[in-house]
């Protein structure tokens, strides 16, 4: 495959690749690029999620800009602000030697007199949401009419969002003559609208669209019931420390109610929707980005198109209602040709949605337990143990002390203090309630999973006797010590490959 290099990029923006250790063109970006820098003619770029899209529209978009006219150049659409920051961000970056190309992202909620202020100086790029940008062109703060490049990303969701009218009103400020691109991972039937309308005979590049999901991603579902989901959630989360990803919901009101829920229980989650502030939302981005939070709980809007390097699963708490939104979720892991897994909670009913999902997406979903209690206890057990047995003491601790609390124990045989220390460990834990939370009584006669080897629920009455007075605070966990996992729920198994994984690139 060709190099950067042999595109038809500058060295500027070869040297930016080099540092960013972009070692070669990913498909998209080796079939697109040296058409957008070379014809003069609309293109429409499909291709999977996390395969580098905004390069692949960014590099010649920034090859294109003519530093010495002051005029703003060009214009990226997109459909949040996150997204819009994200893209404005990369094209920051990638235009780090191009000393005299300037970069700026205008978006609704933060304050418009600072976007004016910065518009003030010659902006050659400008990457927008569309409701702001209409009131920065009604306030002269913008002006497009020496436009002549345009991107839209995800446009469908700009559409989905009811951007249609804005985008309307923001396109009829710019020039006829000026190019039209358009970047998105699927093509509905809304973005065929667009091309008919916004779009002069545009190019197509189309890479690997028959499967318009990422291939690196595993599909799995797990059967649960509506009010065993959250625990679910927690028995998953709990089963592997190393899990950072997206849970996502359908309502702002139930990613709430979820990161609540969450957060109660001391894990490093948060909740990213619509009905936050911009404040709030860039916060909650900033620490899952630096890896402080553990899971992010969104909206398929609030989500949309964000890269957040090595997330290992997205959830999907429930269902989106279409397929496409599917394929966006789940392309927020396995990014930049890495792996993922994505996990859908689906009640018993639903099981035509993950048929539906297959062949409409020719992807394939592996059904998959819920790890029970007795899993994540014994893991915890485990794991302790190795903490204990790896703790250094010498020197550590004063001998008097030693001696105060061997007093103490002095009645104590060994296996009653193992048992009392252990059980003091175990309360520690959040776990709900000990019942297995397989949807398995209403699966039975469907055929679907008949080689679960589980018989009948076991229905522990939801009782859990390890639970004590005390919170486990999750922050402090290590992920140390759980080499032997004793376990029969596949997500324990998944943990230790991904630990084996982990510890053979250590
Ligand atoms: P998309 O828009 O297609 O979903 P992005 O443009 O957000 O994907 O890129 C996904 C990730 O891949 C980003 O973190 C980006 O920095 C990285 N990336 C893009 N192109 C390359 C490349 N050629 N080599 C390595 N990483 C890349
Ligand atoms: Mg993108």
């Amino acid at each position: 495959m060709a190099s950067f290099k042999e595109l038809g990029l500058s060295d500027e923006i070869l040297k930016v690749l080099e540092e960013l250790g972009f070692e070669k063109p990913t498909d998209i970006q080796a079939e697109s690029i040296p058409l957008l820098l070379e014809k003069n003619q609309d293109l429409i770029g499909l291709a999977q999620t996390g395969t580098g899209k905004t390069a692949a529209f960014g590099l010649p978009l920034l090859e294109r800009i003519d530093p010495n006219n002051k005029a703003t150049q060009a214009l990226v659409l997109a459909p949040t602000r996150e997204l819009g920051q994200q893209i404005a961000e990369q094209l920051h970056t990638f235009s780090k030697y191009q000393k005299k190309v300037s970069v700026l992202a205008v978006y609704g909620g933060a304050a418009i007199v600072n976007q004016i202020k910065a518009l003030r100086k010659p902006q050659h790029v400008i990457i927008a949401t569309p409701g702001r940008l209409i009131d920065l062109i009604k306030r002269k703060a913008v002006k497009l009419d020496e436009l002549q490049y345009l991107v839209l990303d995800e446009a469908d969701e700009m559409l989905n969002m009811g951007f249609k009218e804005e985008i309307d009103k923001n396109l009829s400020y710019t020039p006829d003559d000026k190019l039209t691109w358009l970047f998105s991972a699927t093509m509905p039937d809304e973005i065929k609208g667009i091309v008919r309308k916004y779009m002069d005979q545009p190019l197509e590049v189309k890479v690997n669209t028959k499967n318009e999901v990422n291939a690196n991603i595993e599909h799995q579902y797990i059967v649960v019931r509506r009010r065993d989901k959250e625990e679910a959630l927690l028995r998953i989360l709990d089963s592997d420390p190393d899990i950072r990803g997206v849970v996502f919901c359908r309502t702002r009101l139930d990613t709430q109610d979820l990161a609540e829920f969450l957060m109660r229980r001391k894990y490093r989650a948060d909740a990213l929707h619509g009905d936050m502030s911009q404040a709030q939302r860039d916060k909650v981005m900033k620490r899952f980005k630096a890896k402080s939070l553990q899971v992010l709980i969104a909206t398929d809007v609030a989500a949309r198109g964000i890269d957040v390097n090595d997330l290992t699963h997205v959830f999907h708490f429930t269902l989106p209602d279409q397929n496409a939104y599917y394929t966006h979720r789940s392309g927020r892991t396995a990014r930049a040709g890495k792996k993922g897994i994505s996990i859908a909670f689906i009640g018993s009913s639903d099981q035509y949605k993950i048929k539906m999902l297959q062949k409409k997406l020719g992807i394939k979903f592996e059904a998959k337990e819920i790890p029970s209690a007795e899993d994540i206890v014994a893991k915890a057990v485990e794991k302790w143990c190795h903490e204990v047995l790896d703790t250094k003491t010498k020197g550590k601790l004063d001998d008097q002390l030693i001696e105060q609390a061997n007093i103490l124990f002095g009645n104590l045989s060994k296996e009653e203090l193992t048992a009392k220390v252990l059980l003091n460990e175990l309360q520690k834990l959040n776990i709900g309630s000990d019942r297995n939370l397989n949807d398995e009584f209403k699966q039975r006669g469907e055929g679907g999973r008949s080689d679960r080897g589980r018989g009948g629920r076991r229905d522990g009455g939801g009782k859990n006797k390890y639970k004590g007075k005390k919170k486990f605070d999750r922050s402090g966990r290590s992920s140390k010590g759980k080499k032997k996992n004793k376990s029969s729920g596949s997500f324990a198994k998944d943990a230790k490959n991904r630990y084996k994984r982990k510890k053979k690139k250590a």
